[in-house]
């Protein structure tokens, strides 16, 4: 029987198994936390404490008015030392709260279960999903509860639980579905009654057999919700690709998952919303995998929102002598990262450090014309001219051959023998359109 799937896509070496039999452990406490602002699609949000302040865990510290935006809270008790300008993970500027834990961990006022989930109507859920601050945590890191409201005329049919976890390396999300199968059930029918869907599925890739079987067994007795297998194939866990794969829905071109009556999570996303309404935590810690060879003792680890990927490598034993290069997020769609002084955010599922031996370190080449990077892409565009206009800020050719469609999943620059760096390139083009739509 053949496996549900989307055209075109990927099939790069996957390197799970350095951490996928690896069981979740806690990171030691940091000496210090910074706490990024921008930790979101949208408006960052503005410190509500200051230098000297003493905080608690969970404690609201930062929070903005803008609907697209969601708080951020204190992952450890301890005082405030300074309010600083650091780099996110893409480079770019945004304050954040340095907070020195203390070995108190205070737990803030409110922190409280909310009661029976048969008991909060879908507007309560959304509020303790905004409270709470959760975003996507599958590395799009987009506002819970405003994907959670539904705009007017539009229904949702399907939740569709991302179970993917396609980018090669990591391997936090299939770690949840062994360790935490009832919280990822529970936040999924938070999930589907804060949206009003009948059905839910959740969607695995066939290299996590064992998922999928705890997760089958965890859904027997749940009424509308089922499990789906993929095939192993990138970009799987991209929202069109998934869409397509288990529903044989097309995401119509510039328009959203709602369109056709489907809103997709995180698996990791879901269990923070569980935790949020069976015990009040809002999102102050989560599991990323640090991995690669390049790492001594790659593993799956719990740890605060702000601890640095200095502390991260330290758990890991430390980085091996010919450590290279240091990507926060896996290998397709993460980020290089220029020192060890970056901090975990929401949306951090792992911290991939590479060897001169893996990687391509050959300068790009001409293009040959193989058309290997139009077989592979799964929006079905042509990378080798997007890439070409952007280089030549051609604004028009750009538009027409619709670069805001491409996904970002880097299966171009993957594929291209010449080593161009397509996806790199087409970013880069799809600012400047952005960027000029505006101005007009
Ligand atoms: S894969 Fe690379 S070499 Fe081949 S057509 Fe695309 S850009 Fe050119
Ligand atoms: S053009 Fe965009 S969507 Fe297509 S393969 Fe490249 S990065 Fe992916």
């Amino acid at each position: 029987m053949s496996l549900l799937t989307f055209k075109q896509g990927i099939h790069p070496d996957y390197n799970k198994n350095l951490t996928s039999d690896k069981p979740f452990k806690k990171a030691a406490r940091p000496e210090m936390l910074t706490i990024l602002m921008q930790q979101h699609i949208g408006a960052p949000c503005k410190p509500l404490v200051k230098k000297g302040d003493h905080v608690d865990l969970g404690q609201k510290i930062a929070d903005s008015d803008s609907f697209v935006s969601a708080p951020i809270h204190a992952s450890a008790s301890g005082s405030v030392k300074e309010i600083k300008k650091v780099l996110t993970a893409d480079g770019r500027q945004c304050d954040a709260v340095v907070i020195e834990p203390d070995d108190e961990d205070w737990l803030a006022e409110g922190i409280v279960p909310y009661g029976a989930l048969e008991d909060l109507s879908p507007e309560s859920i959304r509020k303790i999903v905004r409270d709470a601050g959760i975003v996507g945590m599958g590395g799009a890191m987009f506002p819970t509860h405003v994907k959670l409201t539904i705009p007017e005329g539009k229904k949702a049919e399907y939740l569709v639980l991302n179970g993917a976890e396609c980018e090669p390396y990591l391997t936090v999300d299939h770690r949840m579905m062994l360790e935490r199968p009832d919280a990822v059930v529970y936040g999924m029918k938070a999930l589907m009654k804060a949206i009003g869907a009948r059905k839910g599925i959740i969607a695995i890739d066939d290299n996590k057999p064992d998922a999928v079987k705890v997760m089958e067994e965890s859904v027997l007795s749940e009424e509308g919700i089922e499990v789906k297998v993929m095939e192993t194939k990138y970009p799987q866990g991209g929202e069109k690709m998934l869409i397509k794969a288990v529903l044989d829905r097309e995401v119509p071109m510039g328009g959203l998952p709602i369109d056709i009556g489907v809103v997709v999570n995180n698996i990791s996303t879901a269990v923070a919303v569980a935790d949020a309404i069976t015990k009040g935590m809002p999102l102050v810690e989560r599991t990323v995998t640090v991995t690669g060879r390049g790492v001594r003792e790659p593993l799956n680890l719990i740890c605060p929102i702000g601890i640095s990927v200095r502390d991260l490598i330290a758990e890991a034993g430390g980085l091996t002598d010919d450590a290279v290069k240091v990507i926060m997020g896996g290998p397709m769609t993460g980020f290089a990262q220029p020192s060890l002084d970056s901090y975990v955010v929401k949306g951090t599922s792992g911290i991939l450090v590479l060897t001169e031996e893996e990687l391509d370190l050959n300068p790009p080449r001409p293009c040959i014309r193989c058309a290997r990077c139009v077989d592979v892409c799964p929006q079905f565009l042509l990378p080798l001219n997007l890439a070409r206009y952007a280089e030549h800020g051609m604004l028009e050719e750009m538009e027409r051959y619709r670069i805001l469609n491409c996904i970002e999943c880097g299966s171009c620059s993957y594929i291209c023998p010449a080593n161009r760096p397509l996806m790199q390139y087409i970013k880069l083009g799809k600012a400047e359109v952005m960027a000029n739509r505006r101005n007009q």
